[in-house]
């Protein structure tokens, strides 16, 4: 990968790690907030319930990307970045430009997700 490339996608795992972390403050705070007000109607409480719960699932997401984040940064660092962990082929540009975190190559992640719904259903 061209080191202008590389440069690049580093900017951009670090914004999302920035925009996450502050995100996530800011969800935890926000979280707090609701469990100290009164509720006083049922209308308030459901309205209350469900924005939580998009913020529980935001969080989840949230969470589950930045160890990649984290790993990625690792590869960068270590000159290992787009570089797939399972066949060891190159992820390539356009795959890293829609997710500059992705550890795997489309086949292999394909392959992984494969798996998981089999094992699921099982
Ligand atoms: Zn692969």
């Amino acid at each position: 990968m061209k080191k202008k490339d590389l440069d690049r996608f580093k900017e951009r795992l670090l914004n999302q790690k920035q925009q996450i972390l502050h995100s996530s403050e800011k969800i935890r705070a926000e979280q707090m907030n609701i469990e100290r007000e009164d509720l006083p109607d049922e209308i308030d409480q459901a309205s209350s319930e469900l924005s939580k719960s998009l913020m529980l699932r935001l969080n989840d997401r949230e969470r589950a990307i930045l160890p990649k984040i984290e790993r990625a940064l690792e590869k960068i660092g270590r000159g290992e970045y787009g570089i797939c962990e399972n066949c060891e082929s190159e992820i390539g540009l356009s795959r890293l430009e829609v997710r500059p975190f992705a550890l795997l190559c489309i086949k292999c992640k394909e392959e992984e997700e494969h798996k998981e719904k089999l094992y699921a259903n099982s």
